[in-house]
């Protein structure tokens, strides 16, 4: 374990939320040991402004629910402890341990496993440990820091801060072993390398091919979590090129990574999705996850909705047969909650009433609650090089009318340009 003194590392306690500072003062007191870990210690180690503080401890949840009134145990495969200050909660994890069943009890782990049955609720992974275990038992070389803000010391029992100076992303152990035990970690690595900029350790990159079809077994559930975690932190479009170089994208939207290959405008409409989203991310501006998910599954939809017209299906419930349809093999894999899927196929039905510039009803469209999201998704399709025939102009023009105004020009269009047209079969679609 190396030690590293305050005077030879850049991290200050006027960095770190004071509840954080708390509550591990308050479990010094108490005799325990408590430190800062995780995203925290590593944020601030590059100079950043960590957005959450989790602290690791060796008191058991019980005892560290005793020590605050104000925390609450939470989880069920993993116990661990929030603690509330008004908006700011402060994760308080315990030590792990290693958690093999059929290894004897030793003097060293005997502890734990008496604490943990004593407790009689305590489920397999809920093994206790120490600060070395607990290192070893993280994802990341460089999410596995501890700050002693007692002490003030860091300490480094994994080659963390090599791995932050190298800026490389680095699996703790064995890799494979590693994404065996999770193959959520994949996902983590490309997340981590994305956001931070840093290069993936050639062991850790070497280790997924043999390992990515692990990710199928992942439950859709969890699946969405990460996709969130992914896509709306700010740095969605780094991540899209991670996920493709390493071939992992086809384990969350395989619909969506067959397109890819075939079609170019699939791509380029992903890409702005993704681009897009991280400016709103940087600009402060609410992203909605079901926009994104909008752009990733439309050329499935879209494919889908062309082929039943040309079946004689007319285009309105073509759209929302092929919405179905897209959803429902979408789910298959990551699950899309209702509140993400239904405002996405109305993004994609508003589509089609977009086409039509005629009467009433268009000059109606604009107020609609959806319109907004469907005009920018509009855009986002011109973007990626889609042939629309200066739809979104249009739009653009006619929303900052007044009704007035917008009825007029909708008379004066008649017989011109509006109405139904055919859409344009993409030229680089590969048949
Ligand atoms: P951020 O909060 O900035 O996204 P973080 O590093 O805090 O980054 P979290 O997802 O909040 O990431 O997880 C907290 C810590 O828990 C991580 O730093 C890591 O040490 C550990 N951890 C999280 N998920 C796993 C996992 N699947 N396997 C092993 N360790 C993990
Ligand atoms: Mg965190």
């Amino acid at each position: 374990m190396k030690v590293i003194p305050r005077d030879q590392h850049c991290i200050s306690r006027k960095h770190i939320s004071d509840s954080a500072l708390k509550v591990m003062a308050r479990l010094r007191d108490g005799g325990h040991q408590a430190y800062l870990v995780g995203g925290a210690v590593r944020d601030l180690l590059l100079g950043g402004h960590p957005k959450d503080f989790d602290v690791a401890t060796d008191a058991t949840p019980e005892a560290v629910h005793a020590l605050f009134r104000n925390s609450r145990i939470i989880g069920r495969r993993f116990r661990i402890v929030h603690v509330r200050f008004g908006r700011e909660i402060i994760e308080v994890t315990t030590f792990r341990g290693h958690h093999d069943n059929d290894a004897p009890q030793t003097a060293e782990n005997g502890g734990n496993h008496s604490r943990q049955s004593a407790s009689g609720l305590l489920l397999r992974d809920n093994v206790y440990g120490t600060l070395e275990e607990d290192a070893v038992r993280r994802d990341l070389t460089v999410n596995a820091l501890y700050y002693d803000s007692g002490t003030f010391e860091v300490f480094d029992h994994v080659h963390g801060l090599r791995d932050l100076e190298r800026r490389s992303i680095c699996i703790i152990g064995d890799p494979a072993v590693r994404f065996t035990e999770d193959p959520v970690r994949m996902l983590r690595v490309m997340r981590f390398a994305a956001k931070l900029g840093f290069r993936i350790d050639r062991d850790t990159a070497r280790a997924i091919p043999g390992c990515a079809h692990l990710l199928a077994e992942i439950p859709a559930a969890r699946l969405f979590d990460e996709f969130l975690k992914l896509f709306l932190s700010g740095h969605a479009a780094a991540t899209l090129e991670l996920l493709l170089q390493h071939k992992l994208l086809q384990y969350l939207f395989p619909g969506t990574a067959h397109s890819l290959q075939r079609d170019m405008h699939t791509l380029a409409l992903v890409r702005a999705a993704m681009t897009n989203t991280d400016q709103r991310v940087a600009a402060d501006k609410p992203v909605t996850p079901a926009f994104l998910l909008a752009a990733l599954l439309w050329p499935a939809a879209d494919r889908q909705a062309r082929h039943l017209q040309e079946h004689g299906e007319p285009p309105i419930p073509a759209m929302h047969h092929a919405a179905q349809e897209t959803i429902a093999e979408a789910t298959r894999h990551i699950s899309i909650p209702r509140r993400f899927s239904q405002p996405m196929r109305e993004i994609w039905e508003f589509q089609l009433r977009l086409e039509q510039r005629r009467g009433r009803r268009a000059a109606e469209l604009v107020d609609h609650r959806r319109f907004r999201a469907a005009y920018d998704f509009l855009l986002l399709r011109e973007q990626a090089g889609e042939e629309t025939g200066g739809l979104g102009a249009w739009w653009t023009d006619f929303q900052q009318l007044p009704m007035e105004q917008r009825l007029q020009q909708l008379a004066a269009d008649k017989g011109g340009r509006g109405g139904r047209r055919p859409r344009k079969r993409r030229t680089n679609e590969a048949t």
